[in-house]
């Protein structure tokens, strides 16, 4: 059930669900009065009065949204419009009494469809300019949905929540779904991206267009909430972002030449004949006579009269054909054999997980070639096919350049032919490279990292530009969870079983991004659903450079990983926060040094070994209390039953002194682990805290992430390290305060047992600062900016922010909320002023002026400047 008026249009349901099941949308409220009335008309119902007083009726309903708050109910405040405007009819007229019949009607077309009034689409447009503010809404299609409740877990608004399923409410669902497919599609102008192919604005909200995020269509046999199916999703909805307006360019480029070179045509065969020249024209209208007059005639008689041929004939037949090949060439790209024009990408599956669900018969839910190979295949297939395919790309820009030659006159057919004998590819300039649809290699991480990994290799070496998804479940997921190279250390699954004589994986776990910095070809990314900014970032970065791209995803596997149907966003934002899985980025073409080309942005209090994370829980006497933890592997290993069997519930009545919190053993050398046993917290369904003792692989595990973030850290350079530095003293005496208070007082305090919840377990959310308490580094609520020199502090309206968490997920070290859950800068100087830029251009409600950076030295900043101008 939506609740719009508690919706923020954060996106975060829409970008989440693994079902392409719950789009959100935008219309201007005309459109939604319009769609009502022709669904009206459509269904044989009397519309006499409406489509003049639907028009009146739109002022009195902008004026009631303008006046309203965001959380007041938009059916109410159309249900007010409605009265009035049939109110304003003479009373007792025939007219009044038609006006009451046909809303009646219009009531009942509209149904029980929600519009909610936000700041992002109704209240910012509307202060920007009055009149263009819109209505968001969401939407179920019961058609897809699964029920895995992804989007209610995610939404933090309380705008969703579960309802029993009846035969009532699915049918109010498809009323819904129904009236949604007739709503017209989301206008461009409240997509808030400002330039996808620089990657600059809120990415995901892409997916408010249609065309976006239809074209994956679900409906499939995958397990509830599948996080590969999110992943999947969002890159198709990127390349169809990317693509779909080139395509719409280069037809109207298509357009234009052949109407162009149809006209030259005809300019040619009619500059043969000289209409000033009195002789030739009498000799033509003595030879028609009295007949009629053609064209053709008058070109015939000129030609007698001249005795020679006046147009070349190899001209007009390679010029005819340049025309043919062109519209020919328009129908590929706008109908073509299917009717739905040129394919946006061609997708080669690996057999697995991907390829099961991405052929559920009897639907596939890819509208473009997707072919199904061996497990190992795929990205040998994508080489094979991905040269195949420019070939012909080739033959289509070779007749569009012929075409351009043959209009600036420099057309001369030897030279053409030899110049494009060898044209491929590599000859392309990036608007043409940018139009070839993507050739992708898709699979998971058995695929990608064990079978077909001498294959992946190979296609990263060979430069070609095929992109490579990987989905990363750390497991072979679909043949029953065998260990695979890409799991963690002391991960339970086949062929690791837990037992006497091994505990779990005893490999460490294959890094590919290292493996594909190792190639020196190949831009590389890392990320999660749960960061789908970064993520789509990436995707586009990927998809413009002219090099092989490898994306990296982080996938839940519901049933291998042993966590709830509507936990990937959650997991996947832990494994980031806990640096079991950093995010990263590598592009061969930032610069020289891997310093240069390797990117960290996105990881929490990227100079800390492990980020400081808060939790809340209930003490012994009843009282709501907040500690501050590091966040570490252990930390996220404990809440999936893969490392499950590593942990142990230790009874109270045994806590004692030499037991350590794990995040203060991981700090201790050997010697002083000595006669230690380290535990982590775990709460109960209470909220309580309970202890779990921690088998030594989940230290080993723990070790060696940290080993990996530590090099990561070092790759990447220190460039961020400054304005890290005062944090970390603050973090390590929090951390010091809260673990001796726990030793002290806690232990004393509480007593018992209670079950373990695995749903409740720690829970962490490093951007929060603790409930009652001032964030531990003062806020700056600045009003206005403070300007030094070139400087201007960065500024939020914090009153005006509606907790969407962007700006903390960013960057928790310069934002942070207020005990009133609003934004303010916590620390201007925690961290680089891209950041700052990028929040304030994922803002939603367009609050963060990022002001100007007092260090000019940082790669860019110019380009950091002008993208944050705006906001100032
Ligand atoms: S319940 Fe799951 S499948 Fe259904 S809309 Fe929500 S996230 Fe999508
Ligand atoms: S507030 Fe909830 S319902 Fe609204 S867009 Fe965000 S997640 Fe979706
Ligand atoms: S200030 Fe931050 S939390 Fe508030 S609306 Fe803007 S991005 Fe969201």
């Amino acid at each position: 059930e939506f609740i719009p008026e508690n919706c923020t249009a954060c996106g975060d349901c829409y970008t989440v669900c693994p079902d392409t099941a719950i789009p959100g949308l935008v219309n201007e409220v005309g459109q939604v009065l319009d769609t009502v009335v022709k669904r009206m008309k459509k269904n044989g119902k009397s519309t006499e009065q409406l489509p003049r007083a639907v028009r009146k009726m739109e002022s009195t309903l902008r004026k009631n949204f303008v006046d309203a708050a965001e959380s007041e109910s938009v059916s109410d405040l159309f249900e007010a419009a409605i009265q009035a405007t049939i109110k304003a009819a003479p009373e007792g007229s025939d007219e009044r009494q038609q006006l009451t019949d046909e809303f009646a009607d219009f009531r009942e077309e509209l149904g029980s469809f929600q519009f909610s009034l936000t700041r992002p689409y109704f209240t910012t447009p509307e202060k920007k300019q009055a009149g263009s503010g819109g209505l968001f809404s969401i939407t179920i299609d019961p058609y897809t949905c699964k029920g895995c409740m992804e989007c209610v877990e995610v939404c933090s608004d309380d705008a969703l929540r579960p309802i029993k399923q009846t035969r009532e409410s699915v049918a109010d669902l498809r009323k819904n779904w129904d009236f949604w497919l007739d709503l017209p599609n989301t206008p461009e102008k409240y997509i808030r991206v400002d330039d996808l192919e620089k990657g600059i604005g809120a990415l995901e909200t892409i997916l408010l267009n249609k065309d976006a995020y239809l074209p994956f269509a679900s409906g499939d046999g995958s397990c509830l909430g599948c996080s590969e199916k999110t992943v999947v999703h969002l890159f198709v909805a990127t390349v169809e972002s990317l693509i779909q307006p080139r395509v719409k360019a280069h037809v109207a480029k298509l357009d234009d030449l052949i109407a162009r070179l149809k006209e030259h045509i005809r300019l040619e065969l009619a500059g043969a004949i000289d209409p000033g020249d009195v002789a030739e024209m009498a000799a033509v209208l003595s030879d028609a006579g009295d007949g009629e007059l053609t064209l053709a005639k008058i070109a015939d008689s000129v030609e007698k009269t001249h005795e020679a041929a006046l147009v070349d004939r190899d001209w007009l037949k390679a010029v005819t054909d340049l025309v043919a090949r062109l519209q020919d060439l328009r129908w590929r790209y706008e109908k073509g054999t299917t009717g739905n024009g040129r394919s946006t990408m061609g997708f080669l599956n690996a057999t697995g997980c991907t390829s099961v669900w991405g052929s559920t018969f009897p639907f596939n839910p890819y509208p473009f070639p997707w072919a199904n190979h061996l497990f190992q295949d795929p990205a040998s297939m994508a080489m094979g096919v991905f040269e195949g395919h420019m070939a012909k790309m080739a033959d289509g820009f070779k007749a569009v350049r012929m075409a351009e030659a043959l209009l600036e006159g420099k057309y001369d057919a030897d030279e053409q032919e030899e110049r494009y004998r060898y044209f491929d590819w590599q000859d392309f300039t990036d608007e043409e490279y940018h139009l070839c649809p993507p050739v992708v290699a898709v699979g998971g991480d058995g695929a990608m990292y064990d079978i077909g990994f001498q294959n992946l290799s190979r296609a990263l070496m060979s430069g070609k530009p095929i992109k490579v998804l990987v989905v990363d479940t750390q497991v072979y997921s679909n043949t029953g969870g065998q260990a695979c190279t890409s799991g963690f250390f002391g991960q339970i699954s086949d062929m690791a079983q837990y037992g006497n004589a091994i505990k779990g994986k005893e490999e460490v776990r294959k890094e590919m991004g290292l493996i594909a910095i190792a190639h020196r070809t190949t831009y590389f990314l890392q990320s999660t659903i749960a960061h789908a900014n970064h993520m789509i970032e990436g995707f586009v970065e990927g998809l413009m450079s002219r090099r092989p791209a490898l994306f990296n995803l982080y996938s839940s596997c519901q049933p291998e990983h042993g966590i709830g149907d509507d936990m990937s966003h959650h997991q996947a934002k832990l494994a980031v926060e806990s640096r079991a899985y950093p995010l990263f980025r590598y592009d061969p073409d930032r610069g020289p040094t891997v310093g240069e080309c390797l990117d960290l942005d996105g990881n929490p209090n990227p100079n800390l070994d492990w980020p400081v994370a808060k939790v809340d829980y209930v003490d012994d006497r009843g009282r709501a209390q907040t500690m501050e933890l590091s966040t570490t592997f252990v930390d996220f290993a404990v809440t999936e039953s893969r490392f499950r069997k590593h942990f142990r519930k230790i009874p109270r009545d045994s806590w004692n002194d030499n037991m350590v919190q794990v995040g203060e053993y991981l700090a201790l050398d050997e010697d002083d682990r000595e006669g230690k046993v380290p535990f982590v917290w775990a709460l109960d369904a209470k909220q309580k805290l309970s202890r779990l003792l921690v088998a030594q692989p989940m230290i080993d595990s723990a070790e060696e992430r940290r080993a990996f973030w530590i090099m990561l850290r070092d790759l990447g350079g220190a460039e961020e390290e400054a304005a890290d530095a005062n944090e970390v003293q603050i973090e390590s005496r929090v951390r010091q305060e809260v673990v001796q208070k726990l030793a002290s007082g806690l232990m004393g305090l509480v007593s018992g047992s209670q079950a373990l919840d695995m749903g409740a377990l720690l829970e962490a959310v490093p951007s929060t600062p603790a409930a009652g308490q001032k964030p531990q580094l003062a806020a700056v609520e600045t009003a206005a900016p403070a300007v030094e020199g070139d400087y201007m502090a960065p500024w939020i309206d914090t009153e005006e922010c509606t907790a969407c968490d962007e700006c903390i997920d960013i960057n928790p070290q310069i934002f942070a909320y207020n005990d009133d859950k609003k934004a303010v800068i916590k620390n201007p100087d925690g961290g680089p002023y891209r950041d700052l830029v990028k929040s304030a251009e994922k803002c939603t409600a367009e609050v963060i002026h990022p002001g100007l950076p007092r260090d000019r030295s940082a790669k860019d900043i110019d380009k950091w400047i002008k993208r944050g101008e705006k906001f100032n």
